[in-house]
This record gives C-alpha cells, sequence and structure tokens, in this order.
C-alpha cells in the first residue's frame, strides 16, 4: 500500500479540539500550543515538537489521553510518534551532538547582545528536569513564554544550590530572546536593597522607581534578603503594585517558603503568596544522573561511567555541590595529565564524600541554626525553659543532631541543658511522628540541614 496516501491530519484536529476542551485554558496553551501535525502513514502520525524537552514531557503526561482519543475517532489503534524540529537539548539522556544542536539553538541568540544583567549559560535548554523541579520548571517555561498572562508574581523557593538562580535567570534570557520590545530587569534583593540606600543618599529616588516600575519583567532573585530592611520592603510594595496592576510579570526567589520568612511586612507576604509558590527539591539520583552527564558534556571531557557513578551516590545535597566535585576532578585531572579513573575519584573527593555526616556539623552549629530559624537564641534551647515556642524548636534540633551528627543520645542530652538521654530520643520520636501528619516539617528540617551542611562547609 502506498503510505503516502495516509493522512489522519482530520483526525488530528478533532483530538486536539477535543483535548482543549477538556483541560484548562493555561494547561493547553503551555502543553499543545507547540505540538504540530508533521505527517502520517499507515500506523502513526508524527508531530513536530519543538524540543526534546517537550516530547519526554507530551509523552509522560499526555501520550495514553492523545492515543485513546485518535482511537476514539479513526477506529484505529495510531502510534504517535514526535519529530524534534530544531535546536534540541535531551534533557535527561543528553545526546553526543549537543555541541551542534546548541550552536543552532543559539544563532537566533547571537543575533542579539546577551542581555547585560544575565548569565548566558542558564537557560531552560541546559536545566535537567527532574521530579524534583519539574513544577518550578514547568512554570518557567510557561512564564518566558506568556509573560504577565501565565502565573502572576511566581515565587520560586528551595535550599541553596537548587537552580533557583538558573531557572529565574533562564526565564529572563527565553523572554529576552523571544520578544523585542520588553524591558527585562534582573536583580538579587541585595542589589536591590543597595541600590535603593544609595538612591535615597543621593537623591534620586525617583530615577530608582522608574527603573523598576516600568519593567515588563522583574525578576527579583533572593527575597529572604530583604528580612529586616523596613524601608527596602516598603519600597518593593509599591513597585509590586504598581506593576501588579499594569500586568507586569514578576518572578521571585527565595531560600524558604514565604511563610516561614521573618521581620517582613505583612501587606508585602501577602504580595509574595499571591499567584504560584513552588518548590524546588534536591534532586534524586537519576536526575543526578542525568543533570552530571550534562555538565559534562558541556565541558566537553570524558569521565567514565562508573565514575558518574560514585559522585551521584556520594552526593545527595545540591547540584552546586556536584558541580564542584566535578570540577576538582577535572582540575586534578589536568594538572597532573591522568585520565580520571574511579581510583582516582576515590582519592580526591574523599573529604568531599565524607562530609555529608558532617563531622564538622557542631551541635552548638545546629543551635544556632534553629534558634536563627524559630527567631530563638541558640541559649533558648539549650536552657531550661520548656515554654511551647522552645519546646519544638528544641526537639527540632536534637532530631537534626541525632540525624547527622554521629553523637550519642546522651551527648546530645548534655548539650541541651544537662538533659537525660530519654529526653532525646523522645525528641526524636516526636518530631518523626510530627513529619507524618505536618507536611510542611519536612520540607523545613530539609532546609535546616542543607543550610547547615552549607554553613558547615564554609567554616
Ligand atoms: P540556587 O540559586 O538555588 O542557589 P543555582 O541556580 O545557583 O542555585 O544552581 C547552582 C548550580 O547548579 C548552577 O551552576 C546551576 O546551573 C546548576 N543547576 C541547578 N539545578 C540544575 C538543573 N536542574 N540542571 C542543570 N544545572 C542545574
Ligand atoms: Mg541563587
Amino acid at each position: 500500500m502506498d503510505t503516502g496516501t495516509w493522512d489522519y491530519s482530520v483526525f488530528w484536529k478533532e483530538t486536539m479540539s477535543q483535548i482543549k476542551n477538556e483541560l484548562s485554558e493555561q494547561e493547553f496553551f503551555m502543553w499543545f500550543k507547540n505540538l504540530e501535525y508533521h505527517h502520517s502513514n499507515e500506523s502513526e502520525i508524527v508531530l513536530k515538537v519543538p524540543s526534546s524537552f517537550y516530547r519526554d514531557q507530551i509523552k509522560q503526561r499526555y501520550l495514553p489521553l492523545i492515543e485513546s482519543k485518535l482511537f476514539e475517532l479513526s477506529g484505529n489503534r495510531i502510534n504517535v510518534d514526535f519529530a524534534v524540529e530544531s535546536n534540541v537539548n535531551n534533557n535527561i539522556n543528553p545526546k553526543r551532538d549537543r555541541g551542534r544542536d546548541n550552536l543552532k539553538s543559539n544563532l537566533k541568540k547571537v543575533q542579539k547582545k546577551p542581555h547585560y544583567q544575565l548569565k548566558n549559560e542558564y537557560r531552560f535548554e541546559n536545566f535537567v528536569i527532574g521530579e524534583n523541579n519539574s513544577f518550578a520548571a514547568n512554570a518557567s517555561i510557561a512564564i518566558a513564554k506568556n509573560p504577565g498572562r501565565a502565573y502572576n508574581p511566581c515565587l520560586i523557593y528551595g535550599g541553596v544550590g537548587l537552580g533557583k538562580t538558573h531557572l529565574i535567570q533562564a526565564i529572563g534570557n527565553s523572554a529576552y530572546s523571544d520578544f523585542d520590545n520588553l524591558k527585562i530587569v534582573y536583580i538579587t534583593a541585595e542589589t536591590f536593597t543597595t541600590e535603593f540606600i544609595q538612591a535615597i543618599r543621593n537623591q534620586i529616588t525617583h530615577k530608582f522607581k522608574n527603573k523598576y516600575r516600568s519593567a515588563d519583567i522583574l525578576l527579583i532573585d533572593d527575597i529572604h534578603f530583604l528580612q529586616n530592611k523596613d524601608e527596602t520592603q516598603e519600597e518593593l510594595f509599591h513597585t509590586f503594585n504598581a506593576l501588579y496592576d499594569a500586568n507586569k510579570q514578576m518572578v521571585f526567589t527565595c531560600d524558604r517558603p514565604v511563610s516561614e520568612l521573618k521581620r517582613l511586612s505583612n501587606r508585602l507576604r501577602s504580595r509574595f503568596e499571591r499567584g504560584l509558590n513552588v518548590d524546588l527539591q534536591p534532586p534524586n539520583y537519576e536526575t543526578r544522573y542525568a543533570i552530571l552527564n550534562q555538565k559534562i558534556e558541556e565541558k566537553k571531557v570524558s569521565i567514565p561511567n562508573e565514575v558518574i557513578e560514585l559522585i551521584c551516590k556520594n552526593i545527595t545535597t545540591n547540584v552546586r555541590d556536584l558541580e564542584s566535585a566535578l570540577t576538582k576532578l577535572i582540575a586534578y585531572a589536568d594538572l597532573v595529565n591522568k585520565e580520571i579513573t574511579l581510583d582516582i575519584a576515590r582519592q580526591q573527593l574523599k573529604d568531599i564524600f565524607s562530609s555529608p555526616k558532617q563531622s564538622n556539623i557542631s551541635i552548638e552549629l545546629i543551635q544556632r541554626a534553629v534558634a536563627e530559624y524559630f527567631g530563638l537564641s541558640h541559649h533558648d534551647l539549650r536552657g531550661r525553659k520548656r515554654t511551647k515556642a522552645i519546646a519544638f524548636p528544641r526537639q527540632v534540633a536534637m532530631y537534626l543532631a541525632r540525624e547527622i551528627t554521629e553523637y550519642s543520645t546522651t551527648e546530645v542530652g548534655l548539650e541541651f541543658g544537662g538533659r537525660d538521654h530519654t529526653t532525646v530520643m523522645h525528641a526524636c520520636e516526636k518530631v518523626e511522628n510530627r513529619m507524618r501528619t505536618d507536611p510542611t516539617l519536612e520540607p523545613t528540617i530539609n532546609h535546616l540541614i542543607r543550610t547547615l551542611k552549607d554553613m558547615s562547609t564554609k567554616i
């Protein structure tokens, strides 16, 4: 039979219109707008997708739905296949020819000067999506395609090294290359604060206001820095309102959920909580593996699989730590001009690997971090007071001491005002039980662990 005569495009059109009716406008826009009929033969329809990321997401989310619709309409089992249009990066399984693909995808972009505030490398194309970050990444992609209308404002939160800056800047870079007339402003909350203080000092606050209130997309990184900065908060509150009323896109990042920020005005807090709040979690093994592979491709080095596996098994904290292990290894291999082997990797990375059961995390450091987090002093946690406001943070600190140090319950008890080891055991049980019923507790604990690991590597 001449397969060239098969044309399922009518069924495809009908399938799309049915799916459109079944999904929200937002969801349809996000996933189906870029899906195009390409060609068909007797047994399959081939659809054109803009990237392998889209292909994988569509397959995972919608393939059964699409295939069953096609079956209902045509009475045939029609397979669906995908043709990736161009500039493809397979985020999950990086392919050999990525370099060339990147070149192609960047062709359009090199015609424009890079955005002066954004790092060119922070792009969706090289952001590996796993279950830990897929919601945040997909929301970011939707925002970049449809600024001011998709999710506004959007707040991305999560601990250090999990990709907040990468994502918020990728939104900027993507919108910058797709739209010609949008004013995109990226700034860290820290620089925003410094600029504002200088503007007051130099009596040019009108200039400052104008710069931020004329943005079409305002991206502010690390808003936890605004805690305690009352005047800057006030200024941002007014900026927020002006941009919000004008339907301008705002995206913020923060190292924790906004509800856990302290010394933040309630009205600004409620603005941040408006719109979409999405979190980034630490990547699981598969995602760590995919990320490392991608970084290795970018750096154009060759590293044996067993070494990649070794790193992924041993570094579980965040992407920044993964990257620094890789950088260290490559630097060493370069220096001594040797191939990277499993033995070399073990030897060179042993300090990094041994740090997670971080011997340099002291109980006092835990007490300080937990006290800071709950707005207490670390003496409160070491003391005898048993008010509710102190008792629970104290239990959390005891739990952490048992989880991430090698101290025994007796030793931990001694550090907490000479308490008995059974008190420590009871505290751990309490925290574990509460984690089962209170969904906010586990993220809090994870956040504290990450903060502690971060603090301990800086000591
Ligand atoms: P954060 O701002 O949350 O502290 P960053 O965005 O600075 O984290 O990320 C730390 C490093 O890890 C960056 O080099 C970033 O490119 C990389 N990274 C984080 N998440 C991913 C990911 N999912 N895929 C690829 N690289 C990532
Ligand atoms: Mg950052």
